[in-house]
């Protein structure tokens, strides 16, 4: 679980801190090591920092918060849908994963069909009929 944990928090640190170096650059020209100080970084700091991601990162970055907040409240590592354990090699693999590999391939698999009919749905659907 700490080695998860770190984990976590490397890849955390790791977006912030390519987060900081684009926005230092972005904003002033300041040469300088400015790694240290994001170790320190406090939550109102997370938060202007946060407006400044990419959508992709922003995701990235809430699954890991999420993740790490389930390791607080030892709710981590525990299905989303069936409730049962998730693999530790999963987690390692994939630290801020949510779901069990039988309901990721479930979901994935759901997914895949619910598409099809969706379409197929609005081409018979009459509030589509329009054109
Ligand atoms: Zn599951």
């Amino acid at each position: 679980m700490e080695e998860i944990k770190q984990k976590l928090l490397e890849m955390q640190k790791a977006i912030l801190t390519d987060l900081e170096i684009g926005r230092d650059k972005s904003i002033t020209a300041i040469s300088g090591d400015i790694g240290d100080d994001i170790d320190h970084a406090n939550e109102d700091r997370n938060r202007e920092l946060y407006q400044l991601l990419c959508e992709r990162d922003q995701d990235k970055l809430m699954q890991i918060y999420q993740a790490l907040e389930a390791i607080d409240k030892n709710t981590y590592g525990v299905c989303e849908d069936c409730g049962e354990k998730i693999g530790k090699k999963r987690l390692i693999a994939l630290p801020f994963t949510k779901l069990c590999i039988d309901c990721k391939s479930e979901q994935e698999r759901t997914k895949g069909i619910s598409r099809i009919p969706e379409k197929t749905a609005s081409f018979t659907g009459s509030d589509t009929g329009e054109l």
